[in-house]
């Protein structure tokens, strides 16, 4: 692995701890391969709008997949 490739997998790595955008057309990409529509692990209820989810990546060859990393994505209620 070159230094460069360590330095994005952190990034995603970084990006899929802190959250990423829930999208509705989309759902929740993962920041490290840019699938998108992860599949949802688990849905909280909604708080001061906004609801967290967590996805796991579909695509099996993704690290964050191998690496049994959950993402976390941050759905906003723009309406209210
Ligand atoms: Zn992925």
């Amino acid at each position: 692995m070159t230094q460069t490739q360590r330095n994005e997998l952190l990034r995603a790595v970084e990006v899929a701890r802190a959250g990423v955008e829930y999208s509705v057309q989309t759902g929740a990409t993962c920041p490290c391969c840019g699938q998108s529509y992860a599949r949802v692990v688990s849905t909280l209820p909604w708080e001061d709008n906004t609801r967290l989810r967590y996805h796991r990546c579909r695509n099996r060859d993704c690290v964050l997949t191998t690496m049994g990393i959950n993402i976390k994505s941050v759905q906003v209620d723009r309406d209210k």
